[in-house]
């Protein structure tokens, strides 16, 4: 089969959520990616920041290969070696305690609500359950995740919505504080948001919302699914900002590809989780372990965060320097490798270009270039990117009202 009958036996047997996609690809390696016919593109999305060491590395692909030959699924009645192992290291990486693995990013968010709501109801009482998140998040697509999603265009259509959420404004620390209240258990944000256009928490905001929750005995829950994994230039992006939280969830990039989520918490909180209380049939296989710990060897022997952080620095100094004069460029935001380019025109049409020219990259929000390429992407790679971004874009004209 070739690529046009793949798309026409899709359009008959494939739900249509995703839309019409045009490309098949069919093989990857590093920042590159090929489709059926051959033809080669740079990839500046990496799965949506997932594929953080590239495609197909060398350490991943081999632990994965041995591990399948090895065990492939034994169930959570029974210990994996991997799993204990995985947690071990995450909990060294970080101010958690305990884990607990799922198959997503939604899985494992889910589980966060689940964790915070019983903690609270166990200390405090069964009126403390509300959790506030913010506009424009992204947590996921199950019913509680998307309703911890703070965009109206997630949720429409999948009413009655689980009770038991508030919205306040990111990087408003007033807007937070006045949506605490006698009900609110905890409070779940994203470092760095992602889908509500790659914008990273202010320094003031993550320590204010640190204070507001000691302050109010609440938990402080990051979703690092997709600014997590050094991606933003530590191995968490909240180490950044030398902020701590009570929960964290981690996914994408933690199995390069493999599907696995990490619910991370500290003592305190992860022991109200007690046999029967939560649980998940693929979570923590071996294979997938085997690939997170594959990925976390590689991430620490080679120093990928320090690397993406300059990295990171190098590209945003490119696309600056690129885009100086472009006026359909309004701002350049990120952290690390997490970087976008608002733009005053929507970005679908530059996206589309981008591609023809074998470039992939996505847009977020209608108007917001994202960028997330491999964390092992070269400088040669970046100035391709930076240079096509400003010819494509330098002869648009500035059009502040089709932004919106
Ligand atoms: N949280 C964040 C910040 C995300 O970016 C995503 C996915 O894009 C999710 C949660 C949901 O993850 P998944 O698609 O693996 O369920």
């Amino acid at each position: 089969m070739n690529a046009d009958t793949w798309k026409e036996a899709a359009a008959q047997n494939l739900m249509s959520n995703y839309g019409v996609r045009n490309i098949v690809l069919a093989r990857g390696k590093g920042s590159r990616v090929w489709d059926m016919d051959g033809r080669e593109y740079l990839d500046f999305l990496s799965g949506i920041s997932v594929n953080n060491l590239g495609h197909c590395p060398d350490r991943v692909v081999a632990a994965i290969q041995r591990q399948v030959a090895e065990l492939m699924h034994c169930s959570n009645l029974y210990l994996v070696p991997q799993q204990v192992e995985l947690a071990r290291q995450l909990c060294e990486l970080c101010f958690a305690d305990r884990a607990f693995f799922a198959n997503s990013g939604a899985e494992v968010n889910e589980g966060a609500i689940k964790l915070a709501r019983l903690y609270s109801r166990i200390k405090f009482g069964e009126n403390r359950y509300e959790i506030i998140t913010v506009k424009n998040s992204f947590h996921g697509r199950t019913l509680a995740t998307l309703t911890a999603t703070g965009q109206e265009k997630i949720q429409k259509g999948f009413d009655p919505l689980p009770v038991g959420f508030k919205y306040a404004q990111f990087n408003d620390l007033e807007s937070v504080r006045e949506t605490v209240t006698s009900s609110t258990c905890a409070i779940m944000v994203e470092p760095v948001q992602g889908e509500g256009g790659v914008t990273p928490a202010t320094p003031e905001f993550m320590s204010g919302l640190r204070e507001l929750c000691d302050k109010h005995q609440l938990l402080l829950i990051f979703d690092e699914i997709q600014c997590g994994m050094a991606r933003c230039g530590k191995m968490f992006a909240h180490q950044a900002y030398g902020v701590e939280p009570d929960i964290m969830t981690l996914a994408k990039a933690l199995g390069n590809g493999l599907p696995i989520g990490a619910l991370l918490a500290r003592e305190e909180v992860a022991q109200v989780f007690q046999p029967g209380t939560h649980g998940s049939t693929f979570g923590g296989g071996p294979v997938v372990c085997a690939a997170a710990l594959a990925v976390i060897e590689e991430m620490r022997e080679n120093n990928i965060s320090d690397r993406a952080l300059q990295m990171g620095n190098y590209f945003v100094g490119q696309l600056k320097n690129a885009f100086a004069g472009i006026p359909a460029v309004k701002e350049i935001r990120g952290l690390g490798l997490m970087i976008g380019v608002e733009l005053t025109i929507q970005g679908a049409d530059v996206v589309k270009q981008c591609q023809e020219k074998g470039v992939l990259l996505n847009c977020t929000m209608g108007n917001v270039l994202r960028m997330l390429p491999p964390l092992t992407v070269t400088h040669e790679e970046c100035d391709q990117v930076a240079n096509l971004l400003a010819t494509i874009l330098k002869d648009v004209p500035a059009a502040e009202n089709l932004a919106k």
